[in-house]
């Protein structure tokens, strides 16, 4: 079944979407199986959804920010910070690590903070654009990785853990930051030279008119990505550049996919949602 990998212990980086209609359990199942295929796998998830909802019961709800070039992000604020942390590395990541361990997976949780896995740059001034002008925000805590701990990750993978990876990063001094999931994945993918990155999400693949299902994209060369970064709208621009990456930094292969669907990452390594490479 799985015919893109060229040999059964390949290392597979898979991105869970956090967004609605994703569906955990089916993938961490496909997970399972996969691992007793022998695939070798390291995941990393988002945790929007959950974030938002916590900031809205603790009374600091989330604030997106537009980049000048049209990038979408979370507004983090120290508050912000701390919720995300709960939201993401408290609640997503426990959670998928008690799934994958009651279908006997020896998952290992951990966030791009513990052992420096994701180090990064704070942004110190984000810009920022409101009703068609421009502002500046000091306070914000996002990062860009910069560097990653593979040797840590290499050790826990030769020891038989599935690592699963919460996007924090931490700074050169110790601070913690938000990190977008899909770049992070995208990161870890180039340092483990993995073979294939996969972004599992709530859409069949990368579309060229979305939400458009009829003008899905199945296969890109990398020199296509550079306009595929006009079409994809929201946060789906983070992935397309994820994928550029990744596959800069050696990847063979990304698949953007669908993760509504049952057995997600054994049928985008089939062949499913759309293929760059
Ligand atoms: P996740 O939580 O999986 O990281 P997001 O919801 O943040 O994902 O971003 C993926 C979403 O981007 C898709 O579910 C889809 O609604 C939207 N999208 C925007 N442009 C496109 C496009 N060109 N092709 C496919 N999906 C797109």
């Amino acid at each position: 079944m799985v015919n893109q990998l060229s040999d059964h212990r390949s290392l597979v980086v898979v991105k869970l979407g956090g967004a609605e209609g994703v569906d955990f359990t089916a993938i961490c199942k496909d997970i399972a199986a996969l691992l007793a295929q022998g695939c070798r796998l390291v995941l990393v998830h988002g945790g929007s959804a959950q974030a938002n909802l916590l900031g809205e019961a603790l009374g600091h709800p989330p604030r997106f920010i537009t980049s000048p070039s049209g990038f979408t992000s979370r507004y983090t604020d120290r508050r912000t910070l701390e919720i995300f942390t709960m939201a993401v590395n408290g609640k997503v990541n426990s959670l998928l690590v008690e799934q994958l361990q009651t279908l006997g997976v020896n998952a290992l949780g951990l966030s791009g903070i513990d052992g420096r896995l994701l180090v990064a740059t704070r942004k110190d001034a984000v810009q920022s654009v409101e009703n068609g002008r421009r502002k500046i925000l000091r306070d914000d805590f996002t990062g860009k990785i910069e560097r990653v701990n593979a040797p840590l990750l290499r050790s826990l993978l030769e020891a038989g853990y599935t690592p699963v990876i919460a996007p924090l990063a931490i700074s050169p001094a110790g601070q913690a930051l938000n990190v977008d999931a899909d770049r992070a994945a995208a990161m870890l993918a180039a340092a483990l030279q993995a073979e294939i990155l996969v972004l599992l999400t709530a859409a069949p693949g990368l579309m060229r008119a979305f939400p458009d299902e009829s003008t899905l994209l199945l296969n890109l060369s990398p020199a296509q990505l550079e306009s595929a970064l006009q079409y994809a709208q929201g946060r789906m621009k983070k992935k397309v550049l994820g994928v550029q990456e990744a596959l800069a930094g050696g990847v063979r292969r990304a698949i953007i996919a669908d993760g509504r669907v049952d057995a997600p990452l054994t049928l985008a390594l089939a062949g499913g949602g759309t293929h760059i490479g």
